[in-house]
């Protein structure tokens, strides 16, 4: 069965927390939490993974698919017998450690009133104090698969007692190389569990996935897949390569934007521009996988709690970011693969807050807005702003064989490998942004606030 539902309903739902079966300590964090409307993912996850039912639910960040899967999982944890030595009876894959944080934050958020244990374990940080924490017995442990495994490894966790396993962001961790990891893992669980498995699109190999683990799953899909949430408003600012940091800053200082979080395609290209604008005055810090965990964390609370006002990330560091009403994201470089436009302006407009997407287009990305537009389905409005205007309209596509955002020669068009990722975003060699999309507008203001 398939349920549809479209996340721009996501305010208009019906039903209240109260109808969904969850018992009063969940219903107390909730209120507290200031959620009076459960989300469509909700209203239909909810009700299901009480029943017992597997679930595969194709729903994108944003949609409050977290609270969908938690707090069901939490409810009837609330019921069993307390967790022995080092076993955990639910587990949360991630493709991520910041995925994995916000979602163990966001279940001790949620069962603040209940006598559960929750945990986190990743790579990239010292393995003993989680072992030491393991050693009690932890009722949801939410991992990114690697560490996982060493853990499991040294026999510092155990699996016997697994009720529940989640996997977040499948399409993410297939993409990611995970999946090994995480067949090793699924061999090592009991047979008799209840699976749920989230991913924002449904490809044949998520779907040949889902056919081994789930059991006659509930079929949710919330946002069509590859469509942007609609509180997101998107704009693209045509203008040359080499003026991006400079436009960059500009619309930065000219909206007065507060909290933004800036893509950049390469980790050098995120140093520069942080870099850059950290010289101008600006407080900015750069997270990608060369930061060690430390940074990564310290940057990522600065740019919570308001400290650091731009935050410049590459897609992996990036996803799964959940900031509440993040306003304005912007693409300093477009994204090699479509869909991952998809998932970056996810980080705003979310839970019917409004956002901000912002895209700066050099000529050399005409192709890759095609793909874009072609996957969302959207024709993407354009605004040159003043001083910014493109002098280059016509360059040959990037490089991205290398992922290093070279330039191909005069010409040559992507790679194949290229072709296939974008499925179908070729077509015409070295198009400018003007012709791939119709006319820019000129703003005679200054760009949106
Ligand atoms: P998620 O899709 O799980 O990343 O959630 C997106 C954001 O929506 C998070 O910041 C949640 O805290 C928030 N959220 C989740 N459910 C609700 C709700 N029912 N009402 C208001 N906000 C929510």
């Amino acid at each position: 069965m398939t349920i549809t539902a479209s996340a721009s309903s996501a305010l208009t739902a019906k039903a209240t927390f109260d109808d969904l079966g969850l018992s009063a300590p969940l219903l107390q964090a909730l209120r507290e939490k200031g959620y009076s409307t459960p989300s469509p993912i909700q209203e239909q996850a909810i009700p299901a993974v009480l029943s017992g039912r597997d679930l595969m639910a194709a729903a994108q960040t944003g949609t409050g698919k977290t609270a969908g899967f938690t707090l069901p999982m939490l409810e009837t944890l609330s019921h069993g017998a307390r967790p022995g030595r080092g076993q955990i009876r639910a587990l949360v894959l991630t493709p991520t450690r910041e995925l994995a944080a916000q979602v163990l934050d966001n279940a001790r958020d949620y069962s603040r009133h209940l006598r559960l244990r929750s945990e986190v374990v990743f790579g990239g940080v010292k393995i003993n104090p989680q072992i030491q924490r393991l050693q009690q017995g932890v009722d949801l442990l939410v991992a990114t698969p690697g560490r996982l495994l060493d853990l499991h490894q040294q026999g510092a966790v155990r699996f016997e007692r697994v009720e529940f396993l989640v996997l977040d962001e499948a399409d993410r961790m297939l993409d990611m190389g995970f999946i090994h990891d995480i067949r090793r893992v699924l061999s090592r669980l009991p047979e008799r569990r209840q699976n749920l498995l989230f991913s924002a699109t449904f490809s044949p190999s998520i779907r040949k996935l889902a056919t081994g683990l789930l059991n006659d799953p509930l079929q949710i899909q919330i946002t069509p897949p590859n469509q942007t949430a609609r509180t997101v408003q998107q704009v693209v600012h045509p203008c040359d390569m080499k003026r991006k940091p400079d436009l960059l800053s500009h619309l930065i200082r000219s909206n007065d934007w507060q909290q933004v979080l800036v893509f950049s395609r390469t980790k050098h290209g995120a140093n520069r521009v942080a870099e850059k604008l950290t010289n101008e005055g600006l407080v900015a810090a750069a997270i990608h996988g060369n930061k060690s965990q430390g940074a990564r964390t310290r940057a990522l609370q600065g740019f919570k709690d308001g400290s650091v006002r731009v935050l410049v990330a590459t897609d992996i560091a990036a996803r799964g970011i959940d900031i509440q009403q993040l306003p304005h994201v912007v693409n300093l470089d477009l994204p090699n693969v479509a869909e991952d436009y998809v998932h970056r302006i996810g980080r705003t407009g979310r839970a019917g807050e409004c956002g901000h997407a912002i895209s700066l287009v050099a000529a050399e990305e005409a192709l890759l807005l095609k793909a874009i537009e072609r996957t969302t389905r959207e024709s993407l409005e354009k605004v040159l702003v003043p001083g910014f205007e493109p002098t280059v309209l016509d360059a040959p596509p990037l490089d991205l064989s290398g992922g290093r955002g070279r330039r191909s020669p005069r010409g040559g068009g992507p790679t194949r490998n290229h072709h296939e990722r974008n499925r179908g975003g070729g077509g015409s060699r070295g198009g400018s942004s003007r012709s791939a999309s119709g006319r820019p507008k000129r703003s005679g203001r200054p760009p949106q606030r």
